[in-house]
């Protein structure tokens, strides 16, 4: 047996789960788990066959279905068991709660309303991700999911593209050829990235290479499965536009608009979109 009971303070307890391996959980989550007056969780079946696994008994106890869509009167009730003075152990269906998940609302209030708020800390894509990705790791920006329009998405690229950060990115299997579509025009190609898909699991895998590699990668297979994008910061030295335009006149010597563009786009690490856009314009002004 991996757990103990223990005497738990009232408050609110914040558990992290498995994203994974069911065994990537701490005995301090089990304790808790095992212990909690009160057990919630966005996805109760998910939590009922952890504990299953882990062979912590839900004794008398029911698991709560809460996320922060579920409103206002199931967090009432939890809120209520925390004025009672009991202690309310909440989980999400995978990873830590409140990282693109449910929680923050009952955080909040939880919080404001003088009851302990702590956490039993735990695995998380985010962290996964990066301790794999091979990318620097002293300053990193999580930006959760990107917007699933495709307008709505390049304008958030275009807001990330010069953090002087890692950034870390959630994505789904459906989208991610054409979000790293839309990251090779607005970051260029050249951009190192890491796509770590299925991370703890039986098909984890690792794609480390610059952006245009990654988006090659997909053309060739669909992709199944969890997704983390890692994307590293801009590298390349700020060429000026004047070199750049010097060398799209050059290029058009011997190639196409377009293979002009690509050429450019990859020696200066500049988006393939803009240095299309300044080779047509060249292009038009040349004659
Ligand atoms: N709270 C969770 C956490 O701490 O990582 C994240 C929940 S979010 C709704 C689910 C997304 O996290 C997935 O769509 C995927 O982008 C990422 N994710 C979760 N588990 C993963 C895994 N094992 N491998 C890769 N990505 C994963």
């Amino acid at each position: 047996m991996n757990h103990q009971t223990v005497t738990l303070e009232p408050g609110l307890y914040f558990v992290s789960t498995p994203i994974g391996t069911a065994r990537d959980i701490t005995l301090r989550a089990l304790d808790i788990l095992a212990s909690a007056d009160v057990l919630a969780a966005e996805d109760t079946r998910s939590l009922r066959r952890l504990m299953d696994i882990h062979g912590v008994p839900l004794r008398d106890r029911t698991v709560l279905a809460y996320h922060d869509h579920s409103g206002a009167r199931a967090r009432e009730k939890l809120l209520q068991a925390l004025a009672d003075g009991r202690s309310v152990a909440y989980a999400s269906e995978a990873g830590t709660p409140l990282i693109a998940d449910p929680g923050y609302d009952l955080s909040r209030e939880a919080a404001a309303a003088g009851h302990m708020v702590t956490t039993a800390p735990g695995p998380s894509a985010v962290l996964a991700a990066l301790t794999q990705a091979g990318l620097p790791t002293d300053t990193f920006l999580f930006c959760g999911f990107l917007p699933a329009a495709a307008g709505a998405r390049r304008k958030r690229l275009e807001e990330l593209r010069d953090v002087p950060a890692t950034l870390v990115l959630y994505e789904s299997p459906k989208r991610i050829a054409a979000s790293v579509g839309d990251m090779v025009e607005v970051f260029g190609g050249a951009r190192q990235a890491a796509l770590c898909r299925e991370l703890t699991k039986k098909f984890e895998e690792v794609r480390r290479g610059s952006l245009d590699e990654i988006e090659a990668s997909l053309q060739s297979a669909a992709i199944k499965g969890e997704i983390v994008m890692v994307i590293d910061r801009e590298r390349a030295e700020r060429s000026t536009d004047d070199e750049i335009r010097a060398a799209i006149v050059k290029g058009m010597l011997e190639h196409s608009v377009k293979d002009t563009a690509e050429i450019v786009s990859n020696a200066y690490g500049i988006p393939r979109r803009k240095a299309y856009q300044m080779a047509l314009e060249l292009g038009k002004s040349e004659k």
